[in-house]
């Protein structure tokens, strides 16, 4: 029997440590299990029983059983794909906010009475045929139209309730009008999670997240978002929008999440998941830079992300966590069943570019079907891993999918590699935790 190193595991520097970018699992290396693994990377050998317990820690594999792998693999992914899907609802595509990086044009206003009819009809027609079926509400600014939230989630609710499918509902909102009444009002439909962006303490949030009448907005939000958390059950992922081409920013938000914000809200243990991204320079045709970093900035935000994770090997750890969760670096633009509602009924793969001709895929008709262009549809979801040679044989197929970005492939004709991916061996020699063992 034939041993190799198994396709998804990825090696430190040095080979301290092996990560199984599929598993999650990290094992660090004796010096023999090194001279082995030197061994194995010119080509499979004989098992040997050194080899044991890199089999059982998937580090090695068993020559024979690689087919079988991917086999097993492709139908996983095949089955993610199919037997989910997801309606990301815009209630308005007005904002009280004019963030300093904001792509959106804030054309559309409240949306009407026929398009919320519509889509409380395509719930109830599709609630059936899923297993996994979500709810998201994105804006503009969504809870300006609160009412609306409540209406179309209430009767998700009770579709949940008769077709026992698994689904959630999101919102993503500014925060700043996250109220006692709109907290209130929404508890019926129970949120389950709520997405805020705070971009690091007052002289820096001010600046960029402020009011359309230029008025800042740092201490309405955390007051509301505090407020939210002792009156709802809603999980809250706080998200930082790090501008990481300058360096003074990141030392300044790293050193608030730190000293203020981890202390914050420690009380609420995990119900509230501190995330950072890196602006981009988005617009709403393209994304010259969106969800593509330089090596350097990358650096940065990775010293941002290890305070938050407090120790070294909580970074490396949520690392691994990130990259080995299925579909967890896959963008719902490249999903089958995944829409977009704009406030006008208007169908959209994507939550960027809205004003380009790809993205605009129908609309959706008044006894709640969807009539969609097809050719467009196809260009964002029929490339993936189990469709393209190169991503069907890479180690992150079962997190990305092909389908990081599908803006990105479409726009540069090359698949859309994560920055977990790109920039993995950086990543695992990054110096806290490779010095540390
Ligand atoms: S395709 Fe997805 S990841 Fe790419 S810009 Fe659109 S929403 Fe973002
Ligand atoms: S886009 Fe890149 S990281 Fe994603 S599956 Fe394809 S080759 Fe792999």
């Amino acid at each position: 029997m034939n041993v190799a190193i198994h396709p998804n595991v990825k090696f430190a520097k040095g080979n301290e440590f092996a990560l199984n970018v599929a598993t999650g699992v990290i094992t660090y290396l004796s010096n023999e299990h090194k001279k082995r693994i030197l061994e194995l990377k010119d080509g499979e050998s004989r098992i040997e029983p050194i080899d044991i317990s890199l089999l059982s820690n998937e580090v090695l594999i068993i020559k024979n059983h690689l087919e079988n792998h991917k086999i097993n693999l492709e139908s996983k992914i095949s089955d993610y794909l199919n037997n989910a899907a997801a309606i990301c609802i815009m209630p308005t595509e007005k904002c009280n906010f004019r963030c300093t990086y904001c792509y959106e044009s804030f054309e559309k206003g409240k949306m009407g009475e026929n398009t919320i009819n519509s889509i409380i009809k395509y719930i109830q027609k599709n609630a059936k045929l899923y297993n996994f079926f979500n709810l998201s509400w994105f804006g503009g600014e969504p809870l300006l139209q609160y009412q609306i939230i409540k209406r179309i989630s209430q009767e998700f609710r009770n579709q949940q309730l008769l077709n026992k499918f698994t689904g959630s509902i999101s919102v993503t909102t500014n925060g700043s009008l996250l109220t006692e009444e709109v907290v209130r009002e929404l508890s019926d439909v129970d949120i389950n999670l709520i997405q805020i962006s705070i971009d690091g303490p007052p002289e820096i949030h001010d600046k960029q997240r402020i009011t359309y009448n230029q008025k800042g907005t740092y201490h309405t939000i955390l007051a509301n978002m505090e407020y939210a958390l002792r009156n709802s059950n809603s999980h809250f992922t706080l998200r930082i929008n790090l501008d990481t081409t300058n360096s003074n920013n990141y030392k300044a938000v790293a050193d608030w999440l730190e000293e203020d914000i981890s202390k914050r809200f420690q009380e609420f243990g995990t119900r509230v998941e501190i995330r950072v991204v890196s602006i981009w320079n988005a617009t709403n045709t393209s994304i010259e830079g969106i969800c593509i970093q330089d090596e350097e900035r990358l650096i940065k935000y990775l010293r941002v992300k290890s305070i938050l994770s407090k120790t070294n090997n909580q970074f490396l750890e949520q690392y691994a966590q990130e990259v080995s969760q299925i579909g967890s670096l896959a963008c719902y633009a490249g999903k089958p069943n995944h829409y977009i509602v704009g406030s006008d009924g208007t169908l959209y793969k994507c939550t960027v570019a809205l004003k380009l001709e790809d993205n605009i895929l129908g609309f959706i008709k008044e006894n709640g079907d969807l009539s969609i262009d097809e050719t467009k549809e196809a260009k964002w979801t029929k490339l993936n891993s189990l469709t393209d040679p190169q991503c069907n044989k890479c180690s992150f197929s079962q997190s990305c999918m092909g389908i990081h970005c599908p803006l990105t492939r479409m726009q540069t004709n090359s698949q859309p590699c994560p920055t977990h991916k790109k920039f993995i061996d950086s990543i695992l020699a990054f110096e806290p935790y490779a010095h540390s063992h």
